[in-house]
């Protein structure tokens, strides 16, 4: 069994991964009706990677008996100044996220979890890609300035990025 302080962390995380997926989401709005398809299309892929990260949290509960409790998603934003706003808006929320996957790891290790030591690692390693991939954006963004070619090339760029299902789902999708 989960202690019970580590299965309320993960309740909590479901719902944090769910508002990750509605705030990419909603930027993926946005970027859209500003007429940034490349932009709008890595958002969506992002929508549905932290979808499928909340679902990988909510199949460890019920793979460990433990009751899963999905509570009301928070409102987002719903418009960023420019693409450079929203990539560093981007970055700085994935920070976030990054410091609640280590509370909960910190919490397994306390409790002496091995099985959910294990789970959580791979949301470890996921954390240093979206936040390289996110800081990779930020760097090519302030580069090309105000250059309308520039900005032209990048959501070109990122029109090419496709979902792939994350490896602890493969198979469960
Ligand atoms: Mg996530």
């Amino acid at each position: 069994m989960l202690s019970k302080k580590l299965h309320e962390a993960i309740n909590a995380q479901i719902n944090a991964e769910m508002w990750s997926a509605y705030l990419y989401l909603s930027m993926s709005v946005d970027a859209a009706n500003k007429g940034h398809k490349g932009i709008s299309n890595w958002f969506a892929v992002q929508f549905k990677e932290e979808q499928a990260h909340a679902q990988i949290f909510i199949n460890y509960l019920i793979s460990r008996g433990c009751r899963v409790e999905l509570k009301a998603i928070d409102s987002v934003e719903t418009s960023w100044d420019s693409p450079l706003a929203v990539f560093k808006a981007t970055l700085e929320h994935e920070k976030k996220v990054t410091s609640l996957i280590h509370n909960l790891y910190e919490i397994a290790v306390e409790d002496k979890d091995y099985a959910s030591q294990s789970m959580l690692k791979w949301f470890i390693d996921e954390q240093v890609e979206e936040e390289e991939s996110a800081q990779d954006i930020i760097d090519e963004l302030e580069r090309v300035g105000d250059n309308s070619l520039g900005l032209y090339m990048v959501d070109k760029d990122l029109s090419t990025r496709t979902y792939t299902t994350p490896a602890p789902l493969a198979g469960k999708e």
